[in-house]
């Protein structure tokens, strides 16, 4: 029996941290906020925006959702984030995801100031992650690395099978990884036989999205398992990737609720601080170049 890797304490870590630099910015005259764009008709996607400004009303960091209806256009989206990139007293900025067909999340995107863009979307810091390059990179991806160190387990010299290589979270935990010095298998829906690659590895992360696709019986005693994956269910609940019962054959699986979402929250309002001094560092660099 494995035990359960819950995210709870870590996060109250990072947003203890997180609530101390706002109030040490705030002391300076910074008042840090962070603006959602949301584009109406996702329920989901209301709810996740609503849980973010309550946390960031708790850890004093100001915060602006503009709900725009269904029938906005790409055009406006752009200018509402183009406004947000010049506005002196916004320091992040987050588009809730999914939009609607006729809008492209990645022309929005293109359109964020990199040094505001908490959820690491634009491409100068897509670029960042895979080069290792300074930036601000993706929460998701971050929280499962953060959570797997929580608990005291290095990726370093160790095999990972990384399922789905999707633009959220798999593709950047690929390269992140990587760095952390780990040997990364890529699974997907093609792959002939997933058993077999997750059955090999030291450490599973799963980010598909399909409810219970990886089941007891693909784990080893020693396979450490973080589940980054959010599936609706009908009775209204959320479940992972993996199926609960792994927990009776790996050594340890990231629950969800309360794994990798619970600290990737946190980890957002961690990446608003850190946009805050990147933007003070331009500000600093610009004037010296004067
Ligand atoms: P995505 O872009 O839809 O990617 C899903 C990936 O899963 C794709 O690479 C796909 O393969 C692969 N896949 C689909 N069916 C498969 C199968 N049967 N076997 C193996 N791989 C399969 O998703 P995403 O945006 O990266 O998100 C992944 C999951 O993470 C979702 O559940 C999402 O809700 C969750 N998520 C969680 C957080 C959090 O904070 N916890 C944040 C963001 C997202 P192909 O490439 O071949 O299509």
């Amino acid at each position: 029996m494995g035990i359960w890797m819950k995210a709870k304490e870590a996060a109250e870590e990072v947003r203890t941290e997180v609530a101390k630099a706002a109030a040490e910015y705030r002391a300076e005259g910074i008042v840090p906020k962070v603006a959602v764009l949301l584009v109406e008709g996702d329920p989901a996607s209301a709810y996740y925006a609503e849980s973010k400004r309550k946390i960031a009303a708790k850890l004093g960091i100001e915060f602006e959702l503009l709900a725009l209806p269904p029938e906005s256009s790409e055009r406006q989206l752009i200018d509402v984030v183009t406004a947000w990139s010049r506005d002196e007293r916004v320091h992040g900025i987050m588009l809730e995801l999914p939009l609607p067909r006729h809008i492209s999340a990645a022309a929005v995107a293109t359109a964020i100031d990199p040094l505001k863009d908490v959820d690491g979307v634009t491409p100068a810091n897509k670029l960042a992650v895979m080069t290792g390059e300074p930036g601000l990179y993706p929460a998701t991806p971050q929280s499962c690395i953060r959570l797997l160190r929580a608990y005291g387990y290095s990726p370093e010299g160790k095999h990972v099978a990384l399922v789905g290589r999707g633009q959220t979270v798999g593709m950047p935990l690929f390269h992140m990884l990587q760095r952390e010095q780990a040997t990364v298998t890529v699974c997907h829906s093609r792959t002939a036989d997933l058993k077999r690659h997750v059955q090999g590895a030291d450490i599973v992360i799963a980010a598909v999205g399909r409810a219970g696709l990886l089941t007891k019986e693909m784990f080893r005693g020693e396979t450490v398992v973080i589940d980054a994956g959010i599936n609706e269910m009908a009775d209204g609940g959320i479940a992972g990737d993996v199926a609960p019962d792994a927990i009776e054959t790996a050594a340890a699986v990231s629950p969800v609720p309360g794994g990798v979402g619970t600290l990737t929250t946190a980890l957002l309002f961690e990446n608003a601080i850190k946009a805050i001094r990147l933007q003070r560092q331009a500000v600093k660099k610009g004037a010296e170049a004067k």
